[in-house]
């Protein structure tokens, strides 16, 4: 008899999505003549630029051809692609990476939900609590979280809230923790992390043993100077961290795929005796039996997000994306509504007004502006009474919505 992964029961479905498909169905259907728009999607908008197209073109035909044909890839990547991950992202910022410690992948999605695999299931896990559901379900599905509590929280998951109160920021546990996602800009508060507040990651990593999966999916996005683009701007987190970037939201590839991930030689985690083994080689291991590289086409096209047209092009629609952010975030500041994010983030994390909880102010804002947001409690129960708005539809539907948050909404 084939016995399933029961940890996969213990799943409570996708709600939150499926929810808000039904509550606009059911108000599409009761008012057909409506214009619904959808400020809730984390999915970009804008065409791959050009520079990224005509090199995918050339690397097609290349694949036409016998002479310059390719079969399978390495599995960590190309290294011409891994050359300027390096050369573009990491050493203007002083931080050093051999090639062997990024490995090329078809997104953070993947890697931020596989990386578990390379830890015990007894490690304790910390999430700041709103949060990207991956880094949940995909140690739930692993059987390292224990139970389902009515409160929507899992037994064994330590939870640090980020909300107004502590302005985001989170704080150390009390308790000790062995793997800690951390993900700035995050998803989907759209807040940052200042280098001192960091620091006190890796420092308490650092002193626990622990290890921090940075999701760093956003940094395209980040505006402000002060704002560290990687983990391993902090002394010392290249022992402790291992980070994640992709090039969906920064070149539009949510549909095209590719990321990659850095595990540096030095972080370790350690063996049931007590000695230090590299992650950068359990890592290369699960990789190499499990994934088969990224296309040669599309690493071709990430290549050219380094090109200097692909630069300013990819600039480009970051710029979009961030004046659609700041289009969303002044407009219902002036509402008298408290917004979040939206600065170094695609996403603006509003306090729903009059102590309505998020799903009762996504009716609310349905009914009255015709408008589809997040509900923050989707995120976790610390995102319950916020909403999340994203910047990636386009400016005239923006500019639409903002207009209808000021005269329809009644607040
Ligand atoms: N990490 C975060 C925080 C995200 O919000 C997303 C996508 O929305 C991802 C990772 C997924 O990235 P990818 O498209 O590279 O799989």
């Amino acid at each position: 008899m084939a016995v399933i992964n029961d940890n996969y029961l213990k799943l409570p479905g996708s709600y939150l999505f499926a929810e808000i498909a039904r509550r606009v169905n059911t108000f599409k259907n009761e008012n057909p003549n409506a214009n619904v728009i959808r400020l809730g999607i984390g999915d970009v908008t804008r065409p791959l630029p050009q520079a990224i197209i005509e090199s995918m073109h050339k690397a097609v035909d290349e694949m036409g051809n016998e002479a310059t044909f390719r079969g399978y890839g390495p599995e960590q990547g190309y290294n011409f692609l891994i050359q300027k991950i390096i050369e573009f992202d990491y050493s203007p910022r002083g931080i050093k990476l051999d090639e062997d410690e990024i490995f090329v992948s078809d997104g953070s999605k993947s890697d931020t939900a596989n990386i578990q695999e390379i830890f015990g299931l007894d490690n304790i896990i910390a999430v700041t609590d709103p949060v990207y559901p991956v880094y949940v379900d995909s140690n739930v599905m692993a059987g390292r979280t224990g139970e389902l509590g009515t409160d929507g929280k899992w037994s064994k998951i330590t939870y640090i809230p980020c909300t107004a109160g502590n302005n985001f920021i989170p704080e150390l546990p009390k308790n000790k923790v062995d793997l800690i996602y951390l993900c700035f800009p995050n998803n989907p508060t759209g807040m940052t992390i200042s280098k001192e507040e960091l620091k006190k990651w890796v420092d308490y990593a650092k002193a626990n043993k622990s290890i921090i999966l940075y999701d760093a999916a956003y940094e395209a996005y980040i505006q402000e100077d002060h704002v560290p683009h990687s983990i391993y701007e902090i002394e010392g987190a290249k022992e402790v961290a291992i980070e994640f970037r992709s090039f969906s939201k920064n070149a539009g590839f949510t549909g095209t795929r590719c990321a990659f991930t850095v595990v540096p030689k030095e972080v370790m985690a350690y063996t049931a005796n007590g000695e230090a083994y590299p992650l950068n080689k359990l890592w290369n291991r699960r990789q190499t039996t499990k994934f088969n590289g990224v296309p040669y086409i599309i690493q071709r096209g990430a290549e050219a997000v380094y090109s200097e047209a692909g630069q300013k092009q990819i600039k480009a629609m970051v710029d979009y994306y961030m004046a659609n952010a700041k289009i969303i975030r002044e407009g219902i500041a002036s509402t008298g509504i408290q917004v979040f994010g939206g600065v170094n983030a695609p996403y603006i994390w509003l306090k729903t007004p009059n102590g309505l909880d998020s799903w009762a102010f996504f009716d609310k804002l349905l009914n009255e502006a015709h408008l589809v947001g997040t509900p923050g409690v989707g995120f976790g129960p610390s995102g319950e009474g916020y909403f999340r708005l994203t910047a990636f539809g386009n400016r005239e539907n923006t500019e639409e919505a903002v207009n209808r948050f000021k005269t329809r909404l009644k607040l």
